[in-house]
């Protein structure tokens, strides 16, 4: 057996690769020879740094972070890291990040090793020095390299599961600025084009010039719309004007793009595809970017189309809100109601939030417009309450993307504090499956809420995880059944056992039961009978405007239409 120790020194100074060996924080604990040669940094310089410290000049914090987040046992690679050596210039280089796991898989140290072949200081670059796998004009990965980085990328989408886009971009009639202004200038603009490309992508994605004028970049998705975004920074950065000496330029890019696995199973046909997806674009005019699949682009487009809408929607308040109210079935009083968004467009007229909400939250405009939501549902309840009305609770839903936001909290309290609405009128209505990804994070943050006073709720209580051991640690106040459990609570036995089980656990439990989606007398008389404090459903009122749920809450009690 040899001696390992020993073994890892004759490595560490045999290897002609600069290499860096860090605690799992990032901690220096020490450096071989040839970091030193490449770097100008002495061992004992360095020892017990931050490593990041090298980094976070040239880098985001995120990115620096990244670097030693790790990714189970993956080795982490990054064609295009910039750090700075001892004289406090900037290098460009690859770098690959090895974590060496304890044996329950925690990194416990991480071997960063510079990628020699790939290692350029700034000034070099200009010289045009040929590494291997890297274009010598640009400094970016070759076509070779990118079939590489394209196979790793499809690796670690099957283990994530998750899909890659594979964009490729030419420059626009690149033949004539080659020759009318000559091929300095092409090259300089080339060079520039590809310090752009690098600004706008994420440091994980990679960016390659394939020849010629064309680029690639590829980058992992979770949806087509993510690839849509990158297309368009890259389109965003080609406007800039372009200055090489007395030349001034404006040049335009078309990009094509294809996806794994939808468009193909390899690097090949994606590029293949990409490539005539481009030709498209060009064929068009240029100056856009075309999917491979052509029923994409119009998914795109309407996208787009979409979130544009909203942001103007947002800005000139055509979000409206409905209530819908909560009824005691005992004596038909209201008691509560909840507020629901709709988007009162112009041109097409309302629209539900079914057709929306699933797209602000991706696009994180959800902030916003729950924001919206929860500041105007506290000033309305307060406002009917300065009227004389019988206070009520008022119920908001709480998107997942708002719930993990870290500000919720504050939003909430400015809320309340604006519109001078008591916490006890207000209820949070949040879904299960939100609360399971981190759960002593989400009870906190429940806690949090609860400890302000304000009601939580579970909302479509048996359509997600329906976790019953979680409930009990779940420090909410009101359960609402799901309209699943009550459409055919009269007619089907199965469905009639679940509900009466909800609402025996829920009893239980000491939470408040509201029944969802109670539509006519047969369910109302079910839920009643079995013991449902509170029900929400057409067979009282749909939800309506504040005007006419006004009106409403003047009648002392409430009979169905
Ligand atoms: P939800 O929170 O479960 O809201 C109840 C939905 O059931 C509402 O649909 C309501 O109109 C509908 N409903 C009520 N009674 C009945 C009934 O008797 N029968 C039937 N078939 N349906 C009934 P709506 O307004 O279309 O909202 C759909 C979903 O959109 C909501 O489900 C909620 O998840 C989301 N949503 C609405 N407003 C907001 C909001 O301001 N923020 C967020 N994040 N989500 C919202
Ligand atoms: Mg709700
Ligand atoms: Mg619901």
């Amino acid at each position: 057996m040899p001696d390992t120790e020993a073994l890892f020194e004759a490595m560490l100074s045999a290897t002609s690769d600069a290499v860096m060996v860090t605690d799992q924080s990032g901690k220096i604990a020490r450096v071989n020879g040839s970091f030193e040669k490449l770097t100008g940094y002495s061992s004992e310089q360095l020892a017990g740094e931050d490593a990041r410290d090298l980094f976070k000049d040239f880098n985001d914090d995120d990115f620096c972070d990244s670097l030693w987040a790790g990714d189970g046992d993956a080795v982490q690679q990054f064609d295009s890291v910039r750090s700075k050596n001892a004289d406090g210039k900037a290098q460009l280089h690859g770098l690959s990040m090895t974590p060496i796991l304890t044996e329950n898989g925690d990194p416990s140290q991480f071997l960063a090793v510079i990628l020699s072949d790939s290692f350029q200081s700034d000034a070099e670059s200009d010289g045009g020095t040929r590494r291997v796998g890297y274009d010598s004009l640009t400094g970016l990965p070759d076509r070779s390299l990118l079939n590489d980085r394209v196979d790793q990328a499809i690796l670690n989408a099957r283990r994530t599961d998750k899909s890659i886009a594979l964009l490729v971009m030419g420059i626009d009639k690149f033949t004539f600025i080659n020759d009318a202004l000559g091929f300095s200038v092409g090259d300089a603009m080339l060079k520039e084009m590809s310090e752009r490309l690098l600004e706008v992508i994420r440091q994980s994605d990679t960016a390659a010039r394939l020849d010629g004028d064309k680029f690639a970049v590829v980058t992992p998705i979770a949806a087509i719309d993510d690839s849509v975004i990158v297309a368009e920074k890259v389109l965003h950065a080609t406007e800039k004007i372009f200055k090489m000496g007395d030349e001034k330029v404006r040049i335009t890019m078309s990009i094509g793009i294809s996806i794994w696995p939808a468009d193909g199973e390899d690097f090949d046909v994606l590029l293949k595809d990409s490539l005539n997806a481009m030709q498209h674009a060009k064929g068009l005019g240029g100056n856009q970017y075309q999917f491979f699949a052509t029923d994409m682009n119009t998914k795109a487009k309407a996208r787009l189309d979409l979130e544009k809408r909203m942001r103007i929607a947002l800005e000139k308040e055509h979000y409206v809100l409905y209530y819908q109210p909560k009824v005691s079935p005992g004596n038909e009083k209201i008691k509560g109601c909840e507020a629901l968004v709709r988007w009162d467009d112009p041109e097409k007229g309302l629209i539900g939030p079914g057709l929306f909400i699933p797209v602000a939250e991706e696009t994180g405009m959800i902030q916003d417009i729950g924001n919206w939501v929860l500041r105007k549902a506290c000033f309305q309840n307060k406002d009917w309450q300065d009227k004389g009305y019988d206070p009520l609770r008022i119920a908001v839903n709480v998107s997942p993307h708002q719930f993990r936001s870290p500000d919720i909290y504050d939003r909430i309290v400015s809320a309340l504090n604006d519109s001078g609405l008591h916490p006890r009128w207000l209820e949070l209505e949040i879904t299960e499956s939100m609360l399971m990804d981190n759960i002593d994070e989400s009870i906190a943050k429940m806690q949090q809420m609860r400890d302000l006073g304000c009601g939580l709720a579970i909302d479509d209580f048996g359509t997600g995880y329906s976790s019953l051991s979680y409930l009990g640690r779940f420090p909410i106040t009101t359960l609402k059944i799901d309209r699943a459990f009550v459409h055919d609570v009269q007619e089907n036995e199965n469905t009639a056992e679940i509900a009466r089980a909800i609402i025996g656990l829920s009893k239980g439990l000491d939470l408040e039961i509201v029944a969802e989606g109670a539509e006519i007398i047969e369910h109302v008389d079910f839920l009643r009978d079995n013991g449902c404090d509170v029900i929400q459903g057409y067979f009282y009122s749909r939800p309506v405007t504040a005007f006419e749920m006004e009106e409403m809450l003047r009648q002392s009690s409430l009979m169905p239409a």
